[in-house]
């Protein structure tokens, strides 16, 4: 297979606010974020910061309260097939053969068929080691298995532009790094423009040719990190001194803003112990 054409996603001064009846949130702050194509970009940042508020921005899910998003230039207000999410939580049909739950989207899309749908799928299935589970229904398989299913299903689409909104939390470190092997070669084989977010700096680093680390709420690109080492990539490469510094450096920004989150959680607190105080 050929490398996709175009995908270039453009963030543009990307605004989200949350009201509700005590007042509003304000989750992203005009965030500018590009994604090149046929890139791996992987976003990290603390936790309630705003990362899957930003890819269902992207995937078109939810509206922006101020700000564009582009795709090769021009503006998108909405879902599509260029645009594909793989979330944490299953999303395969289990009442469909692993086979059926892939060929779902390119059939009711009427895209490929016959022997050709046959085989792009099978040549997915082989690389991320589920050929012989083809006519396994998704009760019959592992969590890892499951995931990977979930992988070739969003990547026979062929989409411009993968979203992956944390796919592999939740599971054991072993199927965890496995996991990882395998979306790393499919990637390597297939590119397009992908954006990962994980919670786990190594995943980060072996993943990323771009890491960008996003603030505290309102979420805004605090720094993006080029990572150039060379593909395919093996855990060999995390005792590299070029690893390991892009690691310190990742480490300095993210626990920076880990801070900022953990004081503006103290100061809550603080406001209610005083609101408390003054009740008595
Ligand atoms: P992350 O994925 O970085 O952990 P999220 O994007 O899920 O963070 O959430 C960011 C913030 O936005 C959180 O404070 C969350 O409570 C808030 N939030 C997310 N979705 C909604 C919603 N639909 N309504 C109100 N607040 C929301
Ligand atoms: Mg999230």
């Amino acid at each position: 297979m050929t490398y996709s054409t175009g995908g270039l996603l453009e963030a543009r001064s990307l605004t989200k606010t949350y009201s509700s009846g005590s007042g509003s949130r304000e989750v992203l702050k005009d965030l500018c974020l590009t994604l090149e194509k046929n890139l791996l970009t992987v976003v990290m940042g603390p936790s309630g910061c705003g990362k899957s508020t930003l890819i269902n921005l992207l995937a078109g899910y939810e509206e922006p309260s101020g700000g564009r998003i582009y795709l090769d230039h021009k503006q998108v207000t909405g879902p599509g097939p260029d645009r594909l999410v793989v979330f944490q939580e299953t999303a395969l049909f289990p009442w469909l053969t692993t086979f059926e739950n892939v060929a779902y989207g390119p059939k009711i899309r009427g895209e490929m068929k016959g022997p050709r749908l046959e085989k792009a799928i099978m040549d997915l299935l082989r690389v991320v080691g589920l050929n012989d589970f083809r006519d396994k229904y998704p009760s019959q398989l592992s969590g890892g298995m499951q995931r990977r299913a979930e992988l070739v299903r969003a990547l026979v689409n062929r989409p411009k532009v993968m979203l992956l909104d944390e796919p592999f939390r939740g599971l054991d470190a072993l199927t965890r790094s496995l996991m990882r092997d395998y979306y790393l070669e499919l990637f390597e084989k297939h590119r397009g423009t992908n954006l990962f977010v994980t919670s786990e700096l190594d995943e980060a680093l072996l993943l990323a040719d771009r890491l960008v680390i996003i603030t505290n709420r309102p979420a805004r690109v605090k720094k993006t990190l080029t990572v150039s080492l060379p593909r395919p990539r093996t855990i060999d490469i995390s005792s590299w001194p070029e690893y390991l510094a892009l690691k310190s450096e990742a480490l300095e920004l993210l626990h920076e803003e880990a801070v900022k989150n953990f004081k503006a959680g103290a100061v809550n607190a603080a406001d209610f112990v005083g609101a408390y105080a003054s009740l008595g």
